[in-house]
């Protein structure tokens, strides 16, 4: 496999990892694509297959797991696998982009060993976990048992933030995209914008 750019956030569920590459998916000048991931969890909200994930049965999956398809999986909770196929990034390199994932931190770490040159990997880092608490509440689309689940989770991969290439602080969301946007665009090789042109857009 060979190719662009790899370009990892990774964080603890809530956050604000999937907005800031969200964020970073609308500038052009980073020629940026996302990496969708396989997924044996159910299907959220508005979420479509193809677009978020590519949702499958454990035993799809599993599947994909012994047909070496994956270049990183991970049972992130319990039945709830998720993994990076070889095919999508190799299917992203070969449009001519760099592609970026919206991972956890295991599988994160996983592809900066697997690519030590192509990838920067980014961990966000949110104000406290009890804010974590509180945005996994407001957002509302699990159960209290989930929420738990995640922030149990929490702690363990804050633990992990040195091992990441660079660390964000999201406590102000302006400023984390802001940041973001800057390592990216240094690690890509892109020039900066010119003032004005940049797209600021809060989902
Ligand atoms: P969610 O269920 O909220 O979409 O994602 C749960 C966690 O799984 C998040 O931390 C997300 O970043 C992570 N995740 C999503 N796709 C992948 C993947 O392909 N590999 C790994 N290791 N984690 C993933």
């Amino acid at each position: 496999m060979e190719g662009g750019k790899l370009i990892i956030f990774s964080a603890p569920s809530g956050s604000g990892k999937t907005t800031i590459v969200r964020y970073l998916l609308e500038q052009p000048e980073l020629n940026l694509a996302f990496s969708v991931s396989a997924t044996s969890r159910p299907r959220r909200g508005k979420e479509k297959h193809g677009e978020h994930y590519y949702f499958m049965s454990v035993s799809e999956f599993k599947k994909h797991i012994k047909n070496d398809d994956f270049l990183e999986w991970e049972e992130v909770y319990r039945d709830n696998f998720y993994g990076t196929l070889k095919s999508e990034v190799e299917r992203l390199w070969a449009e001519g982009k760099n592609v970026i994932f919206d991972i956890d931190v295991v599988g994160g770490l996983r592809i900066k060993k697997k690519f030590p040159k192509e990838t920067l990997a980014v961990f966000v880092k949110p104000p406290s976990v009890d804010e974590l608490k509180i945005r996994l509440k407001k957002r509302s689309t699990e159960s209290e048992d989930k929420i738990n689940m995640r922030i149990a989770k929490a702690s363990v991969e804050l633990a992990t933030a040195p091992q990441f290439d660079k660390i964000i602080k999201n406590y102000d969301l302006d400023t984390a995209l802001k940041e973001a946007h800057e390592l990216v665009r240094e690690f890509v090789g892109t020039p900066r914008l010119e003032k004005g042109e940049e797209k600021v857009s809060k989902k």
